[in-house]
């Protein structure tokens, strides 16, 4: 004490005052000072090390004085890290090598650096610079600083406090709608320089909003966290989450561009978040559907970005829910697609409603497919379908307008009028055949839908035997009493209910103890792949028959397409059949006329071996060569290789780089050359878009597109580019 008493007298007079009465005096009141712990004293030496620190401090740090003491400032203190507006330890530095006066700077000292029982505490740091300017022959050298520090912990950290309410989502904890945008902003500025990539990923809840309406918001807010949870877990450190509100999130996830690895993360996610949740005594199910864009490929600006992930969010939500969507330029008029699509439908209805009088040609008919007894081919069913023939724009699949009438509340009409046309339908077959209808999981929470069954059986006279409903496991979302009423209600009825698609949503098994299923139909995606080898899917399909058996439930398999995959479903259990392998859907006037004889059989028709689809495709695409490139036509596309036409003279084994457009650069091996058509192989396989497209993984940044734009080709072709036409 008496050195730094010593030293800041220096420095303010000039002279080393000797001690005396005054200068013990002031001792005193210094030392009061720092005991009384308002405060406390600390000075380097000319090189940044500390020389000296009140006692108090040490005693405050848990630390001994000889582990400061000697060590350079700027190494034991630091700002905040953490907090957004201050940068990490840079200012101090900045100041201490300038030499400049500290005013207030808010430190701590570096967490490790504390004893046992210390805290490291945040205080207001001030100093000045010992310069020796005073001293006779001086030169102005710095000589260290001299200076105190007040303890600011409390207010300090009520003001974090405060500004990270401002920056986070009470109800989840994560980043909220201002820190996220502010995060994003900073990432895309800081990267443009460096074109690093950037991928913001939009999540929106699907059925969030019927959670909330059944169970209340309680329980809605329970679910957001939950789900808050969920995501911290599946995106870890790789990305930043926030809610923007209501059931919207979004996922920064810096230095990320290979479409494979989103795609996956995307499929990871809406995996994970459709697990069951449990809500109170609820059991509660949602969906997400992701979109997702990519800097700078998408864009470079934040109001691109958002704007691109959000009109893939759009179709990842129309596409059918719990899918992901990569934004491509074609997305933009989708939205506007959409709502032509739901007046459309509202006209399409309105021809097949018997209360207008219409003249209008009908534009929905329901078809059936047969379900087929595989050890004697004889049909035993109907599934019905529902089609839509547009007047001008044709067939539309149902897979595309039953999504749209669930959002719109149509389906409450649609499958009321798809349920009476379907039995009246079945009237007509014989007797022993059943009807299966399709039921959306919204029509089958309207309390009014037992009572429709009902009324459509009584109207029509249908044995209720005959009549089974799908379902798929999202009926059993939301409000788990209102579920069990409706089951018992049709139960009571007589009808048989059949859980669709199963073995693709959540597959609880609790579902199967819970509601009265006479059926289980094995989803076609199983089947799809039940003749590769690396495939369990030959195995789910033999657990689920075997689960159904154990249950005393039947089974349906879908989607059977070729006789290598009607061998292997029949290996592993199967007796009943759906598939094109048998039939596809028939309108009523076919299947009446192949009803003649009491008994209808059909045997199996169709490929002995089941390929994986190559897309047909007829797309122009650019081909370049060394340094020229060429015009040609995709012509089919796998994730491995595709078909071109239009180039002569292409030799095998030559290297060329597909430009498919977008940005999307793909270096290929051609494996077939003959006349004007060639076989390539990719050497990085394509990945899915989420919508059943391919895509590259990477793309060319508009940055190395621009510039190879720039540099023209001089050479001469080595290939000849000729033009070719469509074949039917
Ligand atoms: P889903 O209930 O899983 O119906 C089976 C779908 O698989 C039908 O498609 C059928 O045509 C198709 N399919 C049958 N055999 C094969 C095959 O061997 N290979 C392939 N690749 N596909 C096969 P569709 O008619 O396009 O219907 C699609 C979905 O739309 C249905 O899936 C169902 O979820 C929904 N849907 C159709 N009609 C109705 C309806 O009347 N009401 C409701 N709520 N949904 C319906
Ligand atoms: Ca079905
Ligand atoms: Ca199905």
């Amino acid at each position: 004490m008496k050195n730094l008493l010593k030293s800041w007298q220096g420095t303010r007079t000039g002279h080393d005052v000797p001690e005396s009465d005054d200068a013990a005096h002031r001792l005193a009141v210094f030392e009061d000072i720092e005991r009384g712990h308002a405060g406390w004293f600390w000075a380097t030496d000319a090189a940044g090390r500390l020389s000296y620190i009140s006692p108090a401090a040490c005693e405050r740090f848990g630390a001994a004085a000889e582990a400061l003491i000697g060590q350079p400032f700027t190494a034991l203190f630091e700002t905040d890290p953490e907090n957004p507006g201050e940068r990490s330890d840079r200012p101090l530095q900045f100041l201490f090598g300038s030499h400049a006066r500290l005013a207030d700077v808010t430190v701590r000292l570096v967490p490790d650096r504390c004893g046992p029982g210390g805290r490291p505490g945040w205080w207001a740091l001030s100093g000045q610079p010992k310069i020796g300017v005073a001293k006779p022959g001086s030169d102005g050298a710095f000589h260290g600083y001299r200076g105190s520090a007040r303890d600011i912990t409390v207010e300090y950290e009520r003001r974090i406090e405060d500004s990270r309410l401002a920056e986070f989502d009470s109800l989840t904890g994560l980043a909220n709608r201002h820190r996220i945008t502010r995060r994003f902003e900073q990432m895309l500025s800081a990267f443009r320089g460096t074109m690093r990539p950037a991928t913001l990923m939009m999540l929106d809840l699907d059925r969030f909003k019927h959670v909330n309406d059944t169970l209340g918001h309680p329980a809605g807010d329970e679910l957001l966290r939950q789900v808050a949870q969920r995501l911290i877990k599946v995106v870890g450190t790789v990305g930043e989450i926030g809610r923007l509100g209501g059931d919207e999130f979004q996922i920064l996830l810096p230095d990320q561009e290979d479409r494979g690895k989103l795609g996956e993360l995307a499929d990871k996610i809406i995996a994970l978040i459709s697990q069951p949740y449990r809500i109170d005594d609820n059991h509660v199910v949602i969906g997400v559907s992701v979109g997702m864009a990519i800097a700078p490929f998408d864009g470079t600006e934040r109001e691109e970005i958002v704007r691109a992930a959000d009109l893939a969010l759009y179709a990842a939500k129309h596409g059918g829910r719990g899918q992901f969507r990569f934004y491509s330029t074609d997305l933009k008029d989708e939205k506007e697609e959409r709502r032509q699509l739901e007046d459309a439908l509202r006209d399409a209805l309105a021809t097949v409603d018997s209360a207008v009088d219409n003249w209008e040609e009908p534009q929905l008919a329901m078809v059936y497919q047969p379900v087929v007894r595989t050890e004697d081919h004889l049909v035993v069913g109907f599934e019905a379908l529902m089609r839509w023939e547009h007047p001008s724009r044709g067939a539309i699949s149902p897979a595309v307008f039953i999504p749209v009438a669930e959002d719109t509340g149509l389906i409450l009409q649609l499958g009321a009028w798809a349920l009476r046309q379907s039995v009246r339908d079945a009237m007509a077959w014989p007797k022993t055949l059943r009807v299966a209808v399709n039921v959306s999981a919204v029509q089958f929470a309207h309390p009014s839908f037992p009572a429709t069954v009902a009324e459509v059986l009584e109207s029509t006279g249908l044995d209720p035997d005959r009549l089974e409903l799908e379902l798929t496991e999202s009926v059993f979302m939301g409000d788990g009493e209102a579920t069990d009423a409706a089951f018992k209600a049709l139960k009571a009825l007589g009808v048989r209910l059949a859980l669709d698609d199963f073995g693709t949503g959540y597959s609880s098994l609790s579902y199967l103890r819970a509601a009265p299923f006479d059926k289980l139909k094995v989803d076609r995606s199983f089947v799809e792949s039940c003749t590769l080898t690396d495939q369990n899917s030959a195995k789910i399909i033999a657990a689920i028959i075997g689960l159904a058996d154990a249950l005393g439930m039947e089974t349906t398999v879908e989607g059977v397409e070729a006789f290598d995959q009607r061998d292997v479903v029949c290996a592993k259990g199967a007796r009943l059949i759906q598939g094109y392998l048998y039939s596809p859907p028939l309108d009523q006037a076919t299947v009446l006329e192949r009803m003649r004889s009491e008994e209808l059989r059909i045997p199996p028709d169709g490929p002995r071996r089941h390929r994986p689809e190559r897309r047909l495709v007829y797309r122009r695409i650019g081909v370049i060569h060394e340094d020229h490139r060429y015009e040609a036509l995709l012509r089919n596309l796998s994730a491995t290789g595709a078909g071109i036409e239009g180039l002569v003279g292409v030799p095998l084994g030559a290297s060329l780089v597909l430009d498919l457009g977008a940005g999307q650069l793909a270096v290929v091996s051609v494996s077939r050359s003959e006349e004007a058509s060639i076989g390539v192989e990719f050497e990085t396989p394509l990945v899915s878009d989420g919508a059943g497209g391919l895509v590259t993984r990477y793309r060319a940044s508009p940055y190395a597109l621009a510039a190879a734009a720039r540099m023209a080709s001089s050479s001469t072709p080595q290939f000849m580019e000729v033009e070719v036409r469509k074949r039917a």
